[in-house]
């Protein structure tokens, strides 16, 4: 084990200049998750054609700024281009990542060679099939084990997300040996939202803030120590953090196969998206949107946590607000320095 003086910890603020594209190619997918947020009413059922991924791909390049493309869907390798997506990205200059639910259609190690992508990301919801499999599904432990394993063979750089809710918050902390040992190197830790189906599950999913604030820290350290570079959400701040809004400070774009595009993810529930991709034109929207909501100040901190989540606001006795909650953008990092 790595000694755990030389673990960093920071929040990652929103950098000046940085440029995060999220580009849903589609909506189908072959799993069920309980917590899944595609939404296809509000997102659409369509799969982007190449061509118009191309379009789309050009419309957010910034060639002379560093970009960030995350690649997602429903399941993007359920697309039968994306090889060629990549590849149309990646002369973009985007930094590209893939996020998979693990199954790896269309052959996608065999068509993508490990230097051509910045990362394949994982998901995974437990360090067992009885954890993992009640969540995502029967038998999506092995096979998402057994594509990360070759994965990390071919020399592909990967990591891994897992969505951390009531079912499976008391088997976090055997997660850290788990990724360790398969090869994971980065280790995103998210909290469920209230957003698609599990704003429809009652309250079963939901992590009690006491909880999130014991247990996430702890394990993120833990996984931390053994090599990995850990990240979750913030979600509370101290007294003396400032609260920033993403949607000001930050350029995110959540595009969808409808050509709707949000800046903000806790709202992608609803038709207030700021921008719309029509002709091949990023439009802004005018009216009563998101974007409206972004410079509005309240105590609790996120305008949209407060009225879309305002039961993980916790109150005193003067009916302040206990914590502020932060962006959801706005992450904690943890790396050991070498
Ligand atoms: S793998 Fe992702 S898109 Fe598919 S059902 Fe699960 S959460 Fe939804
Ligand atoms: S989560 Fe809250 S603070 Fe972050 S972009 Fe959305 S509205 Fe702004």
């Amino acid at each position: 084990m790595q000694n755990p003086n030389k673990l960093t910890a920071r929040t990652v603020d929103f950098k000046p200049g940085e440029r995060n594209v999220f580009l849903h190619l589609l909506t189908q997918c072959n799993l069920t998750c309980c917590h899944c947020y595609i939404n296809p009413e509000q997102h659409g059922t369509a799969i982007l054609s190449k061509e118009t991924v191309f379009d789309w791909l050009q419309l957010f390049a910034r060639p002379e700024q560093a970009s960030n493309l995350v690649l997602l869907g429903g399941e993007p390798t359920l697309h039968p281009d994306l090889a060629e997506i990549i590849r149309a990205a990646k002369a973009l200059r985007y930094a590209v990542t893939v996020d998979s639910n693990g199954f790896l259609f269309h052959n996608f190690l065999e068509r993508v060679q490990p230097d051509e992508l910045d990362f394949l990301s994982f998901s995974l919801d437990g360090p067992e099939a009885a954890i993992n499999d009640p969540i995502r599904g029967e038998g999506v432990f092995a096979v998402c084990t057994e594509n990360l394993r070759k994965a990390v063979k071919l020399g592909f750089r990967t990591s891994l997300i897992c969505t951390v809710s009531a079912l499976n918050i008391e088997h976090l902390h055997r997660m850290p040996a788990l990724l360790a040992e398969l090869g994971v190197r980065r280790f995103f830790i998210q909290v469920i939202g209230l957003r698609g189906k599990s704003a429809s599950a009652s309250n079963s999913l939901q992590v009690d803030p006491a909880q999130w604030l014991e247990v996430v820290p702890e394990i993120a350290q833990q996984a931390a120590q053994l090599g990995i570079h850990v990240t979750y959400p913030k979600v509370f701040l101290e007294p003396e953090e400032t609260f920033s809004c993403a949607g000001l400070v930050a350029e995110n774009y959540f595009v969808f196969p409808n050509g709707r595009v949000y800046q903000c993810p806790l709202c992608e529930d609803y038709p207030i998206h700021s921008f719309l991709v029509e002709n091949k034109q990023l439009i802004r929207r005018v009216g009563l949107n998101e974007d409206r909501f972004f410079s509005l100040h309240i105590p609790e901190g996120c305008v949209m946590n407060k009225l879309l989540q305002p039961d993980n606001i916790d109150c005193l006795p003067d009916g302040q607000p206990k914590h502020r909650i932060s962006c959801c953008m706005l992450k904690q990092e943890i790396a050991v320095v070498i």
